[in-house]
């Protein structure tokens, strides 16, 4: 959407990319963005960033910005914009528990907040990372004991590295597909180190774009998605979601991406002032 002629993860002459995940790709003459984010973007596409840190004061133009990590994968980022008629804070994709390879979300105090509800319904209610994980790597050692080889399905930029991560902690090697390698390696120039990538790798780990298809799984294949088998999301579930408004302290509430139409309707159940704003594009405060 576009919030006085900026760009917040939409194609525009200034804009802000929140995060490296190609669905929120923009095209712009100048892209504010995390240098992590430059870096991953890169790799897929071309375009003039300049490089923001969190919590540094900038200007776009006359108007005061900063940014804090969004806790969704590494140098993702929210933005906070100091309007003439409030302060707004956009959350891009985000997740209130911290994952290992991503930096800890911070959601500061803000008028107006646009706000991802991807996952924005109760029914999706995630297990704490770390209980994902007891879960990930015990079915990672079950199949190794049973002398299989298991293969996990994840988003090969930010899950993937995540389960790269806990597997090297949990001392398990893995054999990542060349894409996902090619991502981890850049997460290794920002102090992210994968000790346990190896050809032969106990564990393969692939992209879920790959041909299979969901329901044709055999039992030591895995998903790992918010929507699939094992819930090990970078997403904020539900729960998540209301700890961010709650601490932002809004007056009035934009939703975005996935559930935004529900999400809205529950958050002004309960005495929010909520709006879905994804069919729009242009938002005036
Ligand atoms: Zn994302």
């Amino acid at each position: 959407m576009i919030v006085e002629e900026i760009g917040l993860d939409s194609s525009s002459r200034i804009a802000f990319q929140s995060h490296a995940h190609s669905d929120h790709f923009v095209s712009g003459k100048v892209i504010f963005a995390t240098r992590a984010t430059k870096f991953l973007s890169h790799l897929r596409k071309g375009g003039f960033y300049r490089e923001v840190g969190f919590r540094k004061k900038f200007y776009i133009g006359d108007i005061k910005a900063k940014l804090y990590p969004a806790g969704h994968m590494l140098g993702s980022a929210g933005i906070k914009l100091w309007l003439e008629n409030g302060t707004l804070f956009y959350t891009g994709d985000t997740k209130w528990f911290k994952l290992r390879t991503a930096e800890k979300s911070r959601f500061p105090r803000a008028d107006f907040l646009i706000i991802e509800a991807t996952f924005g319904v109760p029914s999706f209610t995630f297990p704490a990372p770390r209980e994902a994980e007891k879960k990930l790597v015990a079915f990672v050692e079950e199949a190794l004991d049973r002398g299989r080889r298991p293969t996990l399905y994840v988003n090969q930029m930010g899950k993937a590295q995540e389960v790269m991560k806990i597997l090297d902690v949990h001392g398990i090697t893995v054999k990542p597909s060349r894409e996902i390698l090619k991502i981890a390696k850049v997460y290794s120039k920002f102090g992210i180190k994968f000790g346990n990538i190896d050809n032969e790798g106990e564990v393969v780990l692939r992209s879920y774009r790959s041909p299979r298809v969901e329901n044709s799984l055999s039992p030591w294949e895995l998903i790992v998605s918010g929507f699939g088998g094992l819930k090990l999301s970078n997403h904020a579930d539900f729960w998540e979601l209301m700890r961010i408004v709650e601490k932002v302290k809004p007056e009035r509430i934009f939703t975005v991406y996935g559930f935004a139409r529900e999400f809205a309707r529950i958050l002004n159940g309960l005495g929010h002032n909520a709006i879905d704003i994804s069919p729009k594009q242009k938002i005036n405060l």
